[in-house]
């Protein structure tokens, strides 16, 4: 237990450590989201914030929106509040070849007679705009476009972007007014789909379309854990000139000096000619792939802020900048084959295999063709020569055929249908209605999908079983040597060795993997079980809070979401898996094979609270809200988030909120204040 946080801070001043504790945390941020620059490790840092943390929960009163604790969410948002711009959010005009752009510089040219002008170039980040406001320099609002006059506040969920300022260095401007745009950077967009796959979940197709949906999350807690980047293009004008800065480049230099994360070196060019624009340009469609976050054009402005005034705005948007945007990147090549996978919930997903042709850079041999919606739409055929396109997407997509191609597929080459069966185990399809995907419902034996659970349940974040891959688990399924992932515990030698490419060794290499997984923790188990929607995170939390694989089977849809960070559709699908008698005889037999089937939970001390459902609410004097928690699971009890009449303690601290306290009241549930607990589990002096 540790309560020595706080007592070692009796005598000392909480505010001045408070105070520091945030001041350096947001410099190691800085240093680490906006230079990439870090001084510290990241458990060092780590280690502040929860020092941090623990200061805050016994110290309510010193409570700041802006403190680095609050990057981590947790505020939970019904609807999002709509507020106007103090000034219109306009798009800029698009232009897509040089021609477009002379045009353009002409017209500027024209407006601003004699004068010398510079353009200011500028990547035009994939993302979504947002608009920041500043108060006493921290962040009060963050506006999305919304129909540009109106925008809906996403704060709390913006807050979470490690790369934003919640609080601005010293000289900023008060108030201060600032755009930019949110985006979704590759690797943590790559990350996220891995995670989906591993769930069993569809994946996001692109990054800025997610970027978009994870700020109207109403869980911030969620958008925390999407590596979201904010990137500071725009400063109102007339705040910058009111410092003396005369343009658009000086401006975004002083911005990078507030503490903002903004384009630096060729990113911010400033030319002269539209010559210079178009090497950019050319720049830059090369440069693109190398850019760890997607962006679709450059942006150019008339970089003098009296020039920009002069020139004025259209109805629709600024004279003085225009967008150029790349074209999406498309190649012709040849339709080989289209290939139905199914997968272990049994989706059904085809994909294209194509003559090896090079895009962006890359060498596609393969394509997304979606649903049989699509299929029909192109009306496909074997052979037929396709045009693949990738934009903001991972995988590319065939968006058309090309019929005009010498080479195009014979009237007598096999169109592409979308098949009415598994291809795998000839069950009937179904297709869910509202859905796109087409299912095969077989999923007790259609061999894909118990090859799919198998690979899922072996996999590296799951059971890890050494000595055993894909091939094997292929080759195992067609021997008729496993059905399900209990199957693999009844394996035997005498079985295997038979089976070709199956030596002694890779026979005992197997088995030992097997053996060693009995030790996985149950946590992983649960994920590697592939229930839907139950993905690596989540099964951490439905281990930890029910503890018992037990449990689980009388866990009601209630019960699951009065859990932490437990919704409805996880709950369902956990609640409806363990109905299944299919699923629930081959837990059994995972039981009887001896895997864990309960989370070792830390330092296990006592059993005060055994039987106890407990909520956990308000603040504390000697711990923080998290070692109460885990006072309460360490001592027998059972955590849920909210109060309902399954509940039969509240563990209530200072300031809880006032809804709770009614609904506890009203059930009459019992109210433990700290002092009383401590005393309770023997913890008090
Ligand atoms: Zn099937």
């Amino acid at each position: 237990m540790c309560w020595r946080s706080v007592r070692y801070l009796e005598g000392m001043d909480a505010r001045a450590r408070i105070d520091q504790l945030r001041e350096e945390l947001r410099a190691h941020n800085h240093r680490y989201y906006v230079l990439a620059e870090p001084s510290i490790s990241d458990k060092e840092f780590d280690v502040l914030l929860k020092e941090l943390a623990d200061l805050e929960a016994a110290h309510p009163e010193f409570d700041d929106q802006s403190s680095p604790t609050r990057r981590v969410g947790g505020d939970l948002t019904d609807k999002f509040e709509k507020v106007a711009h103090r000034s219109p959010m306009l798009s800029l005009s698009n232009s897509y070849n040089a021609e477009e752009v002379a045009q353009w510089a002409e017209r500027v040219q024209a407006g601003l007679p004699d004068e010398a002008v510079e353009f200011a170039l500028e990547l035009k980040y994939d993302g979504v705009a947002i608009a920041l406001w500043y108060e006493g320099g921290a962040l009060v609002r963050a506006l999305t476009r919304g129909d540009g006059a109106t925008g809906e506040d996403v704060r709390t969920n913006v807050a979470t972007i490690r790369s934003l300022p919640l609080k601005l260095n010293d000289g900023a401007p008060d108030p201060l007014e600032i755009r930019g745009e949110i985006f979704f950077p590759w690797p943590g967009f790559e990350a996220l789909n891995e995670s989906r796959r591993e769930a069993g979940e569809p994946e996001f197709a692109n990054p800025r379309n997610t970027a978009a949906g994870t700020l109207k999350l109403q869980d911030s807690s969620v958008v925390a854990t999407r590596p979201l980047d904010c990137m500071i293009y725009n400063v109102d004008a007339e705040t910058m000139r009111a410092l003396g800065v005369t343009s658009h480049s000086e401006a975004v230099r002083k911005a990078a000096e507030w503490g903002f994360k903004t384009p630096q070196g060729r990113a911010l060019d400033v030319v002269k000619s539209v010559d210079e624009i178009m090497a950019a340009v050319a720049h830059w469609e090369r440069a693109r792939h190398d850019l760890d976050f997607a962006i679709d054009g450059l942006v150019v402005k008339v970089n003098r802020y009296d020039q920009q005034r002069r020139l004025g705005m259209t109805a629709k948007s600024p004279r003085w900048a225009i967008a150029y945007k790349f074209e999406t990147e498309q190649a012709t090549t040849k339709l080989k084959s289209v290939e139905f996978q199914v997968g272990r919930t049994g989706a059904v997903t085809p994909v294209a295999y194509l003559e090896e042709v090079l895009l962006c850079g890359t060498k596609v041999k393969r394509a997304s063709l979606h649903n049989a919606d699509q299929i029909a739409k192109l009306g496909l055929r074997e052979g037929d020569m396709v045009v693949v396109e990738k934009g903001g997407e991972i995988i590319p997509k065939i968006v058309g055929v090309d019929a005009s191609s010498a080479s195009a597929a014979d009237l007598f080459s096999p169109s592409i249908d979308f098949p009415s069966t598994c291809p795998e185990c000839d069950t009937g399809l179904v297709r869910k209605e509202g859905e796109a995907q087409h299912y095969c419902p077989n999923n007790a034996t259609c061999p894909a999908q118990v090859r799919g659970r198998i690979n899922h349940f072996i996999s590296r974040k799951a059971m890890n079983v050494d000595g055993l891959g894909k091939e094997t688990v292929t080759q195992l399924v067609e021997a008729g040597l496993i059905r399900d992932v209990a199957d693999l515990y009844s394996l035997r030698a005498e079985e295997l060795l038979p089976l070709e490419r199956m030596a002694q060794k890779s026979v005992d290499n197997l088995l030992a993997g097997l053996q060693k997984s009995k030790s996985v923790p149950f946590e992983r188990v649960l994920f590697g079980l592939g229930i839907r929607h139950v993905g690596e995170t989540v099964a951490k939390h439905l281990a930890r809070s029910l503890v018992r694989l037990e449990a689980f089977k009388t866990a009601t849809v209630e019960e699951l979401m009065a859990l932490e960070e437990i919704g409805p559709i996880v709950a369902e699908s956990v609640v409806d898996q363990f109905l299944d008698e299919t699923f629930l005889a081959m837990l059994d037999r995972l039981v009887a094979a001896g895997l864990q089937t309960e989370a070792v939970i830390q330092e296990p001390v006592g059993n005060a609270l055994e039987g106890e459902v407990v909520v956990v609410s308000g603040v504390f004097e000697t711990m923080s809200r998290d070692e109460a928690k885990a006072a309460v699971t360490n001592h027998g009890g059972r955590l849920v988030g909210s109060i309902s009449s399954k509940t039969t303690l509240v563990l209530a601290g200072e300031n809880m909120g006032p809804s709770k306290l009614q609904k506890a009241e009203k059930l009459g549930i019992p109210l433990v204040d700290e002092k009383t607990f401590l005393a309770r589990l023997g913890l008090s002096e």
